[in-house]
């Protein structure tokens, strides 16, 4: 059960050179998946305009939802709102209401305007600026057809607080709802590789699961894998049960190996 396939563009040389964590492509891809997106990709691409512009044009030709991070403050290598406005070919147009919130942001701390804050206010024609209400960049909704385009900025709490307050809501309210469940099953003393044909046979049970271990001890001297279970559906109730379902049958045949501990939290 989906709503579509989500990109993550995460834009930044901090990135790329290993200073900052992509702790807000971690962030986004968690909220998307329980939104009921299938996050296909997440892209990390420097402060370049072409590699932005191509990004963009890759991203919202494969996928149905695309955010970004970063790039959306007043210094000059902050050019992730002109390089979409690029990768769309439309001229970035001044949006009167990100010009407000953006200009109301610094005079009420005295601070004059500027044309690098004014940049922080351009976007496509059509846009909506989202408010920010940590810092001073506006985020940028952008829709066409079924596609949604979310400019986000950097900053991890400002980009958290636009996504919660403006886009979680728009995105849940599009399509049909779905609901995610979860559960994590941990077994001690069998290796991954032989952990590998059980979870294949327990994927069986549903098309709509999803079943991954991912190991934590030593594979042959003390194994210990964590396997998470996921299923999303239409009801709660429906992705909850399946997901039981597949956690009984994984750890019953889990305890049919010799030696195997298993618990499920
Ligand atoms: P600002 O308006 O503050 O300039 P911005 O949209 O221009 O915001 P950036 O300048 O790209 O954002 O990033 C600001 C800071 O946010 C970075 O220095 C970094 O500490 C943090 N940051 C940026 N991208 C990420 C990311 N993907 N994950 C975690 N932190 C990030």
């Amino acid at each position: 059960m989906l709503k579509g396939f989500a990109w993550i563009i995460s834009v930044g040389n901090e990135l790329l050179i290993g200073r900052v964590v992509n702790t807000n492509a971690a962030w986004l891809a968690a909220k998307l998946t329980y939104l009921g997106y299938a996050v296909r990709r997440i892209i990390v691409v420097p402060d370049e305009e072409n590699e932005i512009v191509e990004a963009f044009r890759d991203a919202m030709a494969r996928s149905d939802v695309v955010v970004s991070t970063g790039g959306l403050g007043p210094t000059p290598d902050d050019i992730t709102n002109l390089a979409f406005c690029k990768a769309l070919g439309v001229e970035a147009e001044v949006n009167e209401e990100a010009l407000r919130m953006v200009r109301e942001k610094y005079e009420s701390r005295g601070y004059p305007m500027t044309p690098e804050r004014e940049k922080m206010a351009k976007m496509p024609p059509g846009a909506v600026p989202l408010p920010n209400p940590v810092g001073t960049a506006p985020g940028i909704l952008y829709q066409r057809g079924d596609k949604v385009v979310v400019l986000l900025p950097g900053v991890p709490r400002e980009m958290e607080a636009i996504f919660e307050n403006s886009v979680e809501p728009l995105l849940k309210s599009r399509g049909p709802p779905v609901y995610f469940s979860e559960k994590v099953v941990v077994v001690r003393g069998v290796p991954e590789a032989d952990v590998a044909p059980i979870l294949k046979e327990v994927v069986k049970i549903d098309p709509r699961l999803y079943v991954k271990s991912h190991p934590k001890g030593y594979e042959v001297d003390a194994p210990l894998l964590h396997i998470h279970i996921y299923a999303s559906a239409g009801r709660e109730e429906e992705a909850q049960g399946i997901v039981k379902k597949a956690a009984e049958r994984l750890v019953e045949l889990l305890k049919s190996r010799p030696g195997a501990e298993v618990s499920t939290s």
